[in-house]
């Protein structure tokens, strides 16, 4: 488990900053889109089903630059999605390559329903062994345009995966990460959703309320906090397009805020941090436990003995 010290010192200043000015509604992380084109078509992916005018826009360096600016995260994330055959090989290629040119690199995993555990944790060993920095993770949110709806997960398998997955934990296993948010993936805490703390700008502008739904822009940040109807939103509102949703992008934030919140939220993390192995054998049971998809075929690659293959389940 291994957030960089400066990364974890640049968060960690800033959200103090926010307490201390008395600031409930700060964000994160900024995510932005300067574009939705792209050359792939990832069937859980809900941003690139635009009529080709919209796929054809793009924000100018200057509009990027203005949005870090106004909204303050002291992050930036870009969007990527991948599906496409010989898409895993190319992209450890490429990860190679960017490692041998020294950049940093961090990988970025959604996970669906019918994702096999046993695969997921072959694929972090294959990137520990690669050399990236640390590993992100989600569950897939049912975007209404993505093509696919049906493998899309529930908060319950949501956790039995997640708890199957990162349950006895190798130790060279490095997360970039809240590992609150991942005992919240694996169903051992509960939050509510934050969903100014990820904001995300994009050619329409500031996108209400989060990363996932488009219930209308705002042009600035500080209009995005004002005039969004916070209330209406998050698993615990009853809105049923929040129900199932359990994304980085609306809880990370809130995980990183209970951390800062009190003294027990930091020895939390601390403990969750130098005491990661979750031990759970019943989770190893799980490992063993046939893939089934709520849905008959499953064509997510897995990753199994460091080969990538296609299943159907
Ligand atoms: S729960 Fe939060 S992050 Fe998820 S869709 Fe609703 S507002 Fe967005």
């Amino acid at each position: 488990m291994a957030v960089p010290i400066s990364q974890m010192w640049t968060v960690a200043t800033y959200v103090l900053k926010q307490k201390v000015k008395g600031r409930k509604q700060y964000p994160l992380v900024l995510m932005l889109e300067p574009l939705f084109r792209c050359n792939l078509a990832c069937a859980g992916c809900g941003k690139i089903q635009y009529p080709s005018h919209v796929l054809k826009a793009q924000l100018t360096p200057e509009e990027c630059f203005r949005a870090v600016e106004e909204c303050g995260a002291p992050t930036v994330a870009h969007d990527f999605s991948v599906c496409l055959e010989g898409g895993y090989e190319k992209a450890v290629e490429g990860i190679r390559e960017a490692l041998n040119r020294g950049f940093r690199v961090t990988t970025n995993t959604t996970l669906f329903d019918g994702a096999d555990p046993k695969s997921v944790r072959s694929f972090f060993d294959e990137m520990m062994e690669l050399g990236v920095e640390g590993m992100m993770l989600s569950p897939g949110y049912s975007y209404e345009k993505a093509p696919d709806q049906s493998h899309f997960l529930g908060r319950a398998r949501t956790r039995r995966l997640f708890r199957s997955i990162l349950s006895n934990r190798k130790a060279d296993w490095r997360f970039n990460m809240s590992p609150l948010f991942l005992e919240f993936l694996m169903g051992k805490r509960d939050y509510a959703c934050t969903p100014w703390g990820m904001p995300t700008f994009n050619i329409f502008g500031w996108q209400k309320p989060c990363y996932l739904l488009q219930d209308g822009y705002a042009d600035t940040f500080a209009e995005l906090l004002a005039t969004t109807e916070w209330e209406r939103y998050g698993t615990e509102s009853g809105n049923p397009k929040c129900a199932n949703c359990m994304v980085h992008s609306g809880y990370e934030a809130s995980a990183v805020n209970d951390t800062f919140g009190s003294l027990r939220g930091l020895w939390q993390t601390a403990r969750a941090t130098l005491f990661s192995s979750y031990t759970d054998p019943s989770a190893l049971d799980l490992l063993e436990e046939p893939v089934r998809p709520v849905h008959a075929f499953n064509p997510l690659v897995q990753i199994n003995d460091h080969a990538a293959e296609e299943t159907h389940v």
